[in-house]
Protein backbone atom coordinates (compact mmCIF):
# COMPACT_ATOMS: atom_id res chain seq x y z
CA UNK A 1 0.00 0.00 0.00
CA UNK A 2 1.14 3.74 -0.78
CA UNK A 3 0.91 6.23 1.61
CA UNK A 4 1.43 9.94 1.57
CA UNK A 5 1.39 12.78 3.26
CA UNK A 6 0.54 17.01 1.79
CA UNK A 7 1.25 19.19 5.06
CA UNK A 8 -0.30 22.65 4.29
CA UNK A 9 1.01 26.11 5.78
CA UNK A 10 2.96 28.81 3.70
CA UNK A 11 4.96 29.21 6.92
CA UNK A 12 6.27 25.43 5.95
CA UNK A 13 7.45 26.80 2.59
CA UNK A 14 8.84 29.88 4.17
CA UNK A 15 11.02 27.83 7.04
CA UNK A 16 9.01 29.77 9.62
CA UNK A 17 7.62 26.29 11.11
CA UNK A 18 9.39 23.37 10.83
CA UNK A 19 7.04 20.39 8.90
CA UNK A 20 7.64 17.94 12.39
CA UNK A 21 4.21 16.66 11.73
CA UNK A 22 5.29 14.90 8.84
CA UNK A 23 8.47 13.10 10.61
CA UNK A 24 6.33 12.19 13.31
CA UNK A 25 3.44 10.72 10.96
CA UNK A 26 6.21 8.77 9.75
CA UNK A 27 7.45 7.82 12.65
CA UNK A 28 3.93 6.21 13.64
CA UNK A 29 2.71 5.22 10.50
CA UNK A 30 6.30 2.97 10.13
CA UNK A 31 5.62 1.60 13.64
CA UNK A 32 2.63 0.17 12.02
CA UNK A 33 4.07 -1.44 9.07
CA UNK A 34 2.85 1.66 6.58
CA UNK A 35 5.60 2.86 4.63
CA UNK A 36 5.32 6.94 3.21
CA UNK A 37 6.20 6.99 -0.06
CA UNK A 38 6.37 10.98 -0.20
CA UNK A 39 5.91 14.00 2.13
CA UNK A 40 4.49 16.96 0.16
CA UNK A 41 4.55 20.12 1.59
CA UNK A 42 2.10 22.82 -0.09
CA UNK A 43 1.01 26.61 0.41
CA UNK A 44 -2.70 27.54 2.08
CA UNK A 45 -3.91 27.41 -1.30
CA UNK A 46 -7.21 26.30 -3.31
CA UNK A 47 -5.80 25.04 -6.37
CA UNK A 48 -2.89 23.83 -4.88
CA UNK A 49 -4.58 21.69 -2.32
CA UNK A 50 -7.07 20.37 -5.14
CA UNK A 51 -3.77 19.93 -7.25
CA UNK A 52 -1.69 17.80 -4.81
CA UNK A 53 -4.48 15.95 -3.44
CA UNK A 54 -5.16 14.62 -7.25
CA UNK A 55 -1.46 13.74 -7.85
CA UNK A 56 -1.54 11.98 -4.36
CA UNK A 57 -5.00 9.86 -5.48
CA UNK A 58 -3.52 9.24 -8.56
CA UNK A 59 -0.44 7.31 -6.80
CA UNK A 60 -1.60 6.25 -3.42
CA UNK A 61 -4.20 4.63 -1.46
CA UNK A 62 -3.63 6.46 2.02
CA UNK A 63 -3.14 9.95 2.09
CA UNK A 64 -2.78 12.33 4.95
CA UNK A 65 -3.38 15.99 5.40
CA UNK A 66 -1.89 18.71 8.11
CA UNK A 67 -3.28 21.86 8.52
CA UNK A 68 -5.94 24.62 7.82
CA UNK A 69 -8.93 23.58 9.67
CA UNK A 70 -8.75 26.48 11.71
CA UNK A 71 -11.65 28.98 12.25
CA UNK A 72 -9.50 31.99 10.64
CA UNK A 73 -10.02 33.11 6.78
CA UNK A 74 -6.33 31.27 5.78
CA UNK A 75 -8.12 27.87 7.17
CA UNK A 76 -9.14 26.52 3.67
CA UNK A 77 -8.33 22.98 3.73
CA UNK A 78 -12.47 21.73 4.62
CA UNK A 79 -13.53 24.09 2.27
CA UNK A 80 -11.42 22.70 -0.26
CA UNK A 81 -11.92 19.44 -0.05
CA UNK A 82 -15.79 19.83 -0.05
CA UNK A 83 -15.45 21.25 -3.10
CA UNK A 84 -12.85 18.47 -4.39
CA UNK A 85 -15.17 15.98 -3.42
CA UNK A 86 -18.35 17.34 -4.09
CA UNK A 87 -19.80 17.09 -0.94
CA UNK A 88 -22.38 19.53 1.05
CA UNK A 89 -22.19 20.62 4.54
CA UNK A 90 -23.97 18.84 7.39
CA UNK A 91 -23.68 20.00 11.34
CA UNK A 92 -21.96 17.18 13.82
CA UNK A 93 -23.99 17.92 16.73
CA UNK A 94 -21.65 16.34 18.64
CA UNK A 95 -18.80 18.49 17.40
CA UNK A 96 -20.99 21.53 18.24
CA UNK A 97 -22.13 20.32 21.69
CA UNK A 98 -18.85 19.46 22.26
CA UNK A 99 -17.35 23.22 21.00
CA UNK A 100 -20.13 24.72 23.13
CA UNK A 101 -18.65 22.98 26.44
CA UNK A 102 -15.28 23.91 25.44
CA UNK A 103 -15.65 27.35 25.37
CA UNK A 104 -18.15 27.81 28.35
CA UNK A 105 -15.49 25.59 30.56
CA UNK A 106 -12.79 28.35 29.63
CA UNK A 107 -15.52 31.23 30.10
CA UNK A 108 -14.89 32.59 27.03
CA UNK A 109 -17.48 33.73 24.38
CA UNK A 110 -18.76 31.49 20.98
CA UNK A 111 -18.05 32.89 18.13
CA UNK A 112 -19.86 32.75 14.62
CA UNK A 113 -16.39 31.67 13.34
CA UNK A 114 -16.09 28.77 16.03
CA UNK A 115 -19.84 27.69 15.56
CA UNK A 116 -18.75 26.86 11.86
CA UNK A 117 -16.76 24.64 12.87
CA UNK A 118 -18.94 21.79 13.67
CA UNK A 119 -19.60 22.80 9.71
CA UNK A 120 -18.17 19.32 8.44
CA UNK A 121 -18.70 17.44 4.48
CA UNK A 122 -21.67 15.45 4.50
CA UNK A 123 -19.98 12.47 3.58
CA UNK A 124 -17.33 12.45 6.10
CA UNK A 125 -16.60 10.43 9.37
CA UNK A 126 -15.39 12.87 12.09
CA UNK A 127 -12.51 12.68 14.04
CA UNK A 128 -13.25 13.78 17.49
CA UNK A 129 -10.55 16.72 18.01
CA UNK A 130 -10.53 16.40 22.29
CA UNK A 131 -8.21 18.52 22.47
CA UNK A 132 -8.73 21.53 20.43
CA UNK A 133 -12.02 22.64 18.17
CA UNK A 134 -10.93 21.97 14.68
CA UNK A 135 -12.26 17.97 14.13
CA UNK A 136 -10.64 16.39 12.19
CA UNK A 137 -12.16 14.18 9.19
CA UNK A 138 -12.05 10.70 7.22
CA UNK A 139 -12.93 10.54 3.61
CA UNK A 140 -13.26 7.64 1.29
CA UNK A 141 -13.19 8.24 -2.28
CA UNK A 142 -13.05 5.88 -5.12
CA UNK A 143 -11.28 3.20 -2.40
CA UNK A 144 -8.26 5.43 -1.19
CA UNK A 145 -8.81 6.84 2.50
CA UNK A 146 -8.33 10.42 2.77
CA UNK A 147 -7.48 11.69 6.59
CA UNK A 148 -7.65 15.74 7.01
CA UNK A 149 -5.80 16.49 10.53
CA UNK A 150 -5.37 20.04 12.62
CA UNK A 151 -1.93 21.68 11.74
CA UNK A 152 -1.39 21.96 15.59
CA UNK A 153 1.22 19.36 16.36
CA UNK A 154 -0.39 18.25 19.63
CA UNK A 155 -3.83 18.20 18.51
CA UNK A 156 -2.80 15.89 15.38
CA UNK A 157 -1.10 13.63 17.35
CA UNK A 158 -3.67 13.22 19.80
CA UNK A 159 -6.59 12.64 16.88
CA UNK A 160 -4.32 10.99 14.92
CA UNK A 161 -2.87 8.45 17.40
CA UNK A 162 -6.44 7.77 19.16
CA UNK A 163 -9.35 8.42 16.04
CA UNK A 164 -7.33 7.77 12.85
CA UNK A 165 -5.11 4.97 13.53
CA UNK A 166 -6.99 2.48 14.99
CA UNK A 167 -9.62 3.15 11.38
CA UNK A 168 -6.54 2.63 9.02
CA UNK A 169 -5.35 -0.59 10.99
CA UNK A 170 -8.70 -1.81 10.56
CA UNK A 171 -8.79 -0.96 7.19
CA UNK A 172 -5.32 -1.63 5.29
CA UNK A 173 -3.40 -5.35 7.19
CA UNK A 174 0.57 -5.10 6.68
CA UNK A 175 3.37 -7.21 6.43
CA UNK A 176 5.00 -6.66 10.13
CA UNK A 177 7.89 -4.27 9.80
CA UNK A 178 10.78 -3.89 12.91
CA UNK A 179 12.84 -1.42 13.90
CA UNK A 180 15.69 -1.22 16.25
CA UNK A 181 18.62 1.67 16.40
CA UNK A 182 21.78 1.63 18.07
CA UNK A 183 22.84 4.77 19.68
CA UNK A 184 26.58 5.67 19.11
CA UNK A 185 29.14 8.28 19.84
CA UNK A 186 31.90 10.10 18.81
CA UNK A 187 32.78 7.69 16.00
CA UNK A 188 32.57 9.26 12.68
CA UNK A 189 30.09 7.66 9.98
CA UNK A 190 32.27 6.41 7.72
CA UNK A 191 34.66 5.01 10.37
CA UNK A 192 31.61 2.95 11.56
CA UNK A 193 30.81 1.86 8.06
CA UNK A 194 34.37 0.63 8.02
CA UNK A 195 34.15 -1.11 11.21
CA UNK A 196 30.69 -2.52 10.40
CA UNK A 197 31.36 -3.26 6.61
CA UNK A 198 31.47 -7.24 7.10
CA UNK A 199 28.06 -6.84 8.91
CA UNK A 200 26.32 -4.95 6.38
CA UNK A 201 27.85 -6.38 3.42
CA UNK A 202 25.80 -9.59 4.49
CA UNK A 203 22.79 -8.36 5.57
CA UNK A 204 19.47 -10.08 4.10
CA UNK A 205 17.39 -7.79 1.37
CA UNK A 206 15.10 -7.98 3.19
CA UNK A 207 16.95 -6.38 6.29
CA UNK A 208 18.14 -2.41 5.93
CA UNK A 209 20.34 -0.51 8.01
CA UNK A 210 20.26 3.31 8.09
CA UNK A 211 22.75 5.69 9.19
CA UNK A 212 21.69 8.94 11.25
CA UNK A 213 24.60 11.17 12.33
CA UNK A 214 24.07 13.97 14.64
CA UNK A 215 26.08 16.36 17.25
CA UNK A 216 29.00 13.19 17.68
CA UNK A 217 26.56 10.29 17.71
CA UNK A 218 25.31 8.25 14.68
CA UNK A 219 22.29 6.03 15.21
CA UNK A 220 22.14 2.96 13.31
CA UNK A 221 18.83 1.64 12.73
CA UNK A 222 17.84 -1.85 11.05
CA UNK A 223 14.52 -1.95 9.35
CA UNK A 224 13.28 -5.41 8.46
CA UNK A 225 10.17 -6.46 6.83
CA UNK A 226 8.65 -9.66 8.25
CA UNK A 227 9.37 -12.81 5.63
CA UNK A 228 7.64 -16.34 5.97
CA UNK A 229 9.01 -18.19 8.20
CA UNK A 230 11.93 -16.27 10.70
CA UNK A 231 10.83 -14.02 13.24
CA UNK A 232 11.67 -10.45 12.00
CA UNK A 233 12.08 -9.11 15.39
CA UNK A 234 14.28 -12.29 16.69
CA UNK A 235 16.08 -11.75 12.93
CA UNK A 236 16.99 -8.47 13.78
CA UNK A 237 18.07 -8.52 17.03
CA UNK A 238 21.04 -11.10 16.20
CA UNK A 239 22.64 -7.96 13.79
CA UNK A 240 22.15 -5.76 16.66
CA UNK A 241 24.19 -8.06 18.78
CA UNK A 242 27.13 -8.77 15.88
CA UNK A 243 26.81 -4.99 15.51
CA UNK A 244 27.45 -3.84 19.66
CA UNK A 245 30.38 -6.98 19.81
CA UNK A 246 32.23 -5.11 17.05
CA UNK A 247 31.52 -1.40 17.99
CA UNK A 248 31.86 -1.97 21.90
CA UNK A 249 32.28 1.12 23.97
CA UNK A 250 31.25 3.21 21.61
CA UNK A 251 27.73 1.93 21.78
CA UNK A 252 25.37 3.68 24.14
CA UNK A 253 22.57 2.48 23.91
CA UNK A 254 20.43 -0.48 21.82
CA UNK A 255 17.27 1.41 21.88
CA UNK A 256 16.67 5.24 20.40
CA UNK A 257 17.42 7.73 23.13
CA UNK A 258 19.24 10.71 23.92
CA UNK A 259 22.37 11.08 26.14
CA UNK A 260 20.85 12.87 28.99
CA UNK A 261 18.29 10.19 28.79
CA UNK A 262 21.27 7.62 29.03
CA UNK A 263 22.74 9.42 31.82
CA UNK A 264 19.04 10.06 33.95
CA UNK A 265 18.73 6.23 33.56
CA UNK A 266 22.20 5.50 35.43
CA UNK A 267 21.55 7.95 38.03
CA UNK A 268 18.30 6.64 38.84
CA UNK A 269 18.93 3.03 38.90
CA UNK A 270 21.31 4.23 41.49
CA UNK A 271 19.64 6.65 43.09
CA UNK A 272 22.00 9.59 42.66
CA UNK A 273 21.71 12.97 42.08
CA UNK A 274 22.94 15.74 39.79
CA UNK A 275 23.92 19.66 39.17
CA UNK A 276 24.99 21.16 36.27
CA UNK A 277 27.22 24.66 35.81
CA UNK A 278 26.42 25.85 32.19
CA UNK A 279 28.47 28.59 30.45
CA UNK A 280 28.53 28.32 26.47
CA UNK A 281 25.57 26.25 26.40
CA UNK A 282 23.10 28.62 28.71
CA UNK A 283 21.03 26.13 29.72
CA UNK A 284 20.80 23.54 27.14
CA UNK A 285 22.18 20.86 28.19
CA UNK A 286 19.96 21.22 32.32
CA UNK A 287 17.01 21.67 29.29
CA UNK A 288 17.38 18.60 27.93
CA UNK A 289 17.35 17.06 31.75
CA UNK A 290 14.21 18.58 32.15
CA UNK A 291 12.49 17.09 29.40
CA UNK A 292 12.59 14.30 30.57
CA UNK A 293 9.32 13.09 33.33
CA UNK A 294 10.56 12.30 36.41
CA UNK A 295 13.91 14.20 35.96
CA UNK A 296 13.73 15.62 38.93
CA UNK A 297 14.54 12.33 41.11
CA UNK A 298 18.47 12.98 39.46
CA UNK A 299 18.27 16.57 37.97
CA UNK A 300 19.35 19.26 41.33
CA UNK A 301 19.69 22.62 39.63
CA UNK A 302 22.31 24.36 37.34
CA UNK A 303 24.19 27.72 37.58
CA UNK A 304 24.21 29.34 34.33
CA UNK A 305 27.04 30.91 34.97
CA UNK A 306 27.92 32.81 31.38
CA UNK A 307 29.83 35.14 32.86
CA UNK A 308 32.95 35.12 34.86
CA UNK A 309 31.31 37.21 37.98
CA UNK A 310 28.97 34.47 38.22
CA UNK A 311 31.53 31.64 37.74
CA UNK A 312 33.43 33.35 40.80
CA UNK A 313 30.46 34.69 42.96
CA UNK A 314 28.56 31.95 42.21
CA UNK A 315 30.87 29.08 41.66
CA UNK A 316 33.73 29.94 43.52
CA UNK A 317 36.01 30.31 40.51
CA UNK A 318 39.40 32.09 41.62
CA UNK A 319 38.81 35.22 39.52
CA UNK A 320 42.69 35.99 39.14
CA UNK A 321 42.57 32.70 36.32
CA UNK A 322 40.16 34.67 34.23
CA UNK A 323 43.49 36.79 33.78
CA UNK A 324 46.12 34.32 33.36
CA UNK A 325 44.11 31.38 31.67
CA UNK A 326 40.93 32.33 30.47
CA UNK A 327 37.50 31.00 31.07
CA UNK A 328 37.61 29.16 28.76
CA UNK A 329 40.35 26.32 30.50
CA UNK A 330 40.70 23.32 32.64
CA UNK A 331 41.79 25.02 35.43
CA UNK A 332 38.53 26.89 35.46
CA UNK A 333 36.14 24.08 34.66
CA UNK A 334 37.78 22.05 36.84
CA UNK A 335 36.74 24.58 40.03
CA UNK A 336 33.09 25.25 37.81
CA UNK A 337 32.44 21.55 38.36
CA UNK A 338 33.61 21.06 41.65
CA UNK A 339 32.52 24.27 43.21
CA UNK A 340 28.68 23.43 41.71
CA UNK A 341 28.75 19.81 42.76
CA UNK A 342 29.75 21.10 46.05
CA UNK A 343 27.35 23.96 46.67
CA UNK A 344 24.04 22.00 45.50
CA UNK A 345 25.53 18.72 47.18
CA UNK A 346 25.24 16.58 44.23
CA UNK A 347 26.44 13.05 44.04
CA UNK A 348 27.64 14.34 40.62
CA UNK A 349 28.45 17.33 38.42
CA UNK A 350 28.82 18.35 34.68
CA UNK A 351 30.51 21.99 33.78
CA UNK A 352 31.10 23.66 30.23
CA UNK A 353 32.76 26.71 29.33
CA UNK A 354 33.99 26.93 25.63
CA UNK A 355 33.66 29.08 22.82
CA UNK A 356 30.30 28.51 20.61
CA UNK A 357 30.79 31.17 18.12
CA UNK A 358 30.73 32.90 15.29
CA UNK A 359 32.44 35.74 17.44
CA UNK A 360 34.97 35.04 20.27
CA UNK A 361 37.50 32.89 18.87
CA UNK A 362 41.14 33.50 19.03
CA UNK A 363 44.54 31.84 18.10
CA UNK A 364 44.79 29.45 21.09
CA UNK A 365 41.16 29.33 21.23
CA UNK A 366 39.12 28.87 17.98
CA UNK A 367 35.43 29.07 17.26
CA UNK A 368 34.62 25.61 19.03
CA UNK A 369 36.70 24.89 21.44
CA UNK A 370 35.15 24.12 24.62
CA UNK A 371 36.06 22.57 28.06
CA UNK A 372 33.96 19.92 29.28
CA UNK A 373 34.12 18.50 33.18
CA UNK A 374 32.60 16.16 35.16
CA UNK A 375 32.95 15.00 38.47
CA UNK A 376 32.00 12.74 41.42
CA UNK A 377 33.06 13.18 45.10
CA UNK A 378 36.57 11.34 44.17
CA UNK A 379 37.20 11.96 40.34
CA UNK A 380 37.33 14.76 38.52
CA UNK A 381 37.55 14.46 34.72
CA UNK A 382 38.14 17.72 32.43
CA UNK A 383 39.14 17.28 28.82
CA UNK A 384 39.43 19.91 25.92
CA UNK A 385 37.41 19.77 22.78
CA UNK A 386 37.38 21.60 19.17
CA UNK A 387 34.23 20.85 17.63
CA UNK A 388 33.34 22.09 14.18
CA UNK A 389 29.67 23.55 13.32
CA UNK A 390 27.79 26.41 13.89
CA UNK A 391 26.90 27.81 17.03
CA UNK A 392 23.93 25.18 17.81
CA UNK A 393 26.44 22.58 16.52
CA UNK A 394 28.60 23.18 19.04
CA UNK A 395 26.22 23.66 21.93
CA UNK A 396 25.04 19.88 20.97
CA UNK A 397 28.10 18.60 20.57
CA UNK A 398 29.19 19.66 23.96
CA UNK A 399 26.26 18.60 25.49
CA UNK A 400 26.60 14.70 24.11
CA UNK A 401 29.98 15.15 25.05
CA UNK A 402 29.23 16.10 28.04
CA UNK A 403 26.36 13.42 29.17
CA UNK A 404 29.00 11.18 27.10
CA UNK A 405 31.77 11.66 29.60
CA UNK A 406 29.56 11.58 32.96
CA UNK A 407 28.27 8.37 31.93
CA UNK A 408 31.68 7.01 31.24
CA UNK A 409 33.20 8.25 34.94
CA UNK A 410 29.45 6.88 36.58
CA UNK A 411 29.67 3.37 34.38
P1 LIG B 1 -5.57 26.39 13.98
O1 LIG B 1 -6.90 26.07 14.53
O2 LIG B 1 -4.57 26.66 15.05
O3 LIG B 1 -5.58 27.46 12.92
P2 LIG B 1 -5.02 24.63 11.78
O4 LIG B 1 -5.48 23.23 11.57
O5 LIG B 1 -5.65 25.65 10.92
O6 LIG B 1 -5.11 25.01 13.28
P3 LIG B 1 -2.60 25.67 10.83
O7 LIG B 1 -3.23 27.01 10.88
O8 LIG B 1 -2.20 25.15 9.52
O9 LIG B 1 -3.51 24.60 11.52
O10 LIG B 1 -1.36 25.60 11.79
C1 LIG B 1 -1.45 26.00 13.13
C2 LIG B 1 -0.08 25.99 13.73
O11 LIG B 1 0.39 24.65 13.81
C3 LIG B 1 0.99 26.71 12.88
O12 LIG B 1 1.17 28.03 13.24
C4 LIG B 1 2.23 25.93 13.17
O13 LIG B 1 2.88 26.48 14.30
C5 LIG B 1 1.75 24.55 13.49
N1 LIG B 1 1.92 23.67 12.34
C6 LIG B 1 1.15 23.61 11.24
N2 LIG B 1 1.59 22.68 10.38
C7 LIG B 1 2.69 22.12 10.95
C8 LIG B 1 3.60 21.10 10.55
N3 LIG B 1 3.47 20.47 9.40
N4 LIG B 1 4.60 20.80 11.41
C9 LIG B 1 4.73 21.45 12.57
N5 LIG B 1 3.91 22.42 13.00
C10 LIG B 1 2.90 22.77 12.21
MG1 LIG C 1 -4.84 27.89 11.15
Amino acid sequence: MRAEIITIGDELLIGQVLDTNSAWLGQMLNKFGIKIHRINSISDDASEIKLQLAECLNRSELIIITGGLGPTKDDITKKTLADYFGMRWRIDEMVLAQLVSFFKNRGREMLEVNKLQAELPEGCITLFNEWGTAPGMWFEHEGKIIISLPGVPYEMKNIFEFKALPLINERFSQPKLFHKTIVTINVPESILAKRIEQVEDHLPSHIKLAYLPNWNMVRLRLTGIQQTGKDITTEIETYILAIQSILGDAVVATEDMSMAEIVYNQLNAKNQTLSIAESCTGGYISHQMTILPGASKVFVGSVISYSNSVKHHQLGVESTLFETVGAVSEQVVTQMVEGVRERLMTDYAIAVSGVAGPGGGSVEKPVGTVVIGVCSKDITLVKTYHFIGDRMNVIGRTNNMAFDMLRRLIL
